[in-house]
């Protein structure tokens, strides 16, 4: 080639140059991309996991509890080592068919605002190849998730060594180990919850505002039937229940006790008999019944809330219960 052709070809060459540099860059682009997506894919698919895996060891720990009798003694450190454990796993397995660097790390656990969650905190670091991602993650775990059934551990704890208590129809079904229980503490009119139940799984009241329940004669029936909780100030939420406690500092929940009635006799095995001789007994709330504060399992009136003319039902309610649940005080 002589010089003169030379310099003719010599911006097409460049040309060339400029073309291939381009190219090369923009596939390096797109890998860039590529690498990114499967990183914050990783993170995604981590968060999801910590989901179902509080679910599962939220519901592993309860079961145990109900189970055993036996509380917690820190229901926060328990599920948050249960927790990390199950994370540790996965982290592992992700490792292992990815190549990535992964890390999940179980900050804390604790109360959320919502008394039918639990809060978890967690960090999550994903890196492949200059591709990292970290991020702070808070997760609210639900406690009403149907596919995990949480049930209430708080009366398994309170009734040990009271006599047994069986769950039938996913009702708990007290016998007469409620009324051992408030006797050996001195209540007056225990007798009131001989062959008395409450609810199993927790699920939240659909009734809300809870007023609702006193304005249609069926409101209160349907949420007892279903077992529903509620919102409460009062109330000891679900990790300090884990612990054993009928009261605590956090918001939390409660659900109903109800005494024997001609409707619920079927789920008692040795006694059949209905006692409505009382106008007073303990209010029918499970942290009042389970509170072991001095004087505090107070006395409520009794509340017929249905009645069919074959079926009579009744509950003992105080009245700051009467009135949060819409019915008229005495
Ligand atoms: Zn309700
Ligand atoms: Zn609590």
């Amino acid at each position: 080639m002589s010089g003169m052709s030379f310099l003719l070809v010599l911006p097409a060459i460049l040309l060339f140059a400029v073309f291939l540099d381009l190219t090369t860059g923009g596939i390096e682009e797109n890998s860039r991309v590529l690498g990114s997506g499967a990183v914050s894919n990783t993170a995604k698919d981590l968060k999801a996991d910590i989901m179902v895996a509080g679910k599962e060891v939220l519901k592993s720990e309860a079961d145990s509890v109900v189970s055993s009798g036996t509380p917690l003694s820190n229901s926060r450190a328990v599920i948050k080592a249960d927790l990390q454990t199950k994370m540790d796993q996965m982290v592992q397995d992700y490792e292992d068919n990815s190549g990535m660097e992964v890390d999940c790390n179980i900050t804390s656990v604790g109360n959320s605002e919502d008394p039918f969650a639990v809060q978890v905190n967690s960090t999550i670091y994903v890196g492949k190849g200059n591709i990292t991602h970290w991020e702070f993650v808070s997760q609210d775990i639900p406690l009403t998730d149907p596919q995990y059934p949480i049930p209430n551990p708080l009366p398994f704890i309170k009734c040990k060594g009271h006599g047994g208590i069986q769950v039938v129809n996913n009702k708990i079904a007290f016998g007469s180990t409620l009324v051992n229980y408030l006797e050996k503490r001195g209540v007056e009119n225990a007798f009131a919850y001989e062959n008395s139940t409450t609810a199993f799984i927790i699920k939240k009241c659909p009734y809300d505002p809870y007023i609702m329940h006193g304005t249609n004669n069926n409101t209160l029936k349907n949420c007892i039937d279903n077992g529903y909780f509620h919102e409460s100030a009062d109330g000891p939420c679900f990790l300090c229940r884990l612990e054993g406690h009928g009261t605590c500092p956090h918001y939390g929940m409660e659900t109903f006790i109800v005494p024997c009635s001609s409707a619920n006799t079927s789920v008692n095995s040795s006694n059949s008999s209905t006692n409505f001789t009382y106008n007073t007994a303990p209010s029918s709330i499970d942290h009042v019944i389970f509170d072991e504060t001095y004087n505090s399992t107070y006395q409520g009136y009794r509340l017929i809330y249905y009645f069919d003319g074959v079926n009579l039902l009744i509950l003992y309610l105080d009245n700051a219960h009467r009135q949060k649940y819409g019915f008229p005080t005495s």
